[in-house]
């Protein structure tokens, strides 16, 4: 298995530390060609509208998109995050439209609201360290989402089918539950 890590901008690198440390094969995709051997993808976090300048163009946004009807599940972690939901607030922007929700931007306030808290997770029993950095906050949640994870009152972590998305960024604790998780939506025994 292969996991392809988007590396246009942002904290890419530490998604790919993950997933040496679970010992899964990943490469870096910076152009639409790069998506050919992949059997997943993850979205890192970093700034959104820069993601969309990159994708714009040479039909690389739309073969993202398609990836999910491919049976090669999508993970977007909070600039991520906001790329795979349906509607962006906070302003609107385009999006690959791929998980029922409405996220608003920024929705913490600025980098001095940026924090780690504790969050309880489906997957897991003991609460989750999750941290947030200029994340958004999902606003809505359509009726064939899953909501996987919670912070303070508030949905943090969802599933649609095989795109799975968080607003904030397990890369970069020691937790690899979220990854782990990814890893059998993509068919890792
Ligand atoms: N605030 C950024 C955006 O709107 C997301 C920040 C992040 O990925 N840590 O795209």
């Amino acid at each position: 298995m292969k996991v392809g890590i988007l590396a246009l901008q942002g904290d890419f690198e530490a998604h790919a530390r993950v997933l040496e440390r679970l010992g899964v094969g990943w490469s870096y995709v910076k152009r639409a060609e790069d998506l050919g051997g992949i059997d997943a993808l993850i979205l890192p976090g970093g700034e959104s509208t820069t993601f969309l300048k990159f994708l714009e163009g040479n039909g690389f946004a739309e073969a993202v998109r398609q990836l999910p009807a491919q049976g090669k599940p999508l993970f977007g972690t909070c600039a991520g995050a906001i790329l795979l939901a349906r509607e962006v607030t906070h302003p609107p922007q385009p999006s690959l439209a791929l998980v029922d929700v409405t996220i608003e931007r920024n929705a913490y306030g600025r980098q001095m609201q940026s924090a780690v808290r504790r969050g309880r997770c489906a997957l897991k029993g003991d609460p989750m360290e999750m941290v947030f950095i200029r994340a958004p906050v999902i606003r809505r949640v359509g009726s064939g989402v899953r909501v996987l994870g919670e912070c303070e009152g508030l949905p943090v972590c969802v599933e649609q089918d095989n795109c799975l998305l968080a607003t904030f960024h397990p890369e970069l604790t020691r937790d690899t539950t979220l990854h782990e998780h990814f890893l059998c939506l993509a068919g890792k025994p």
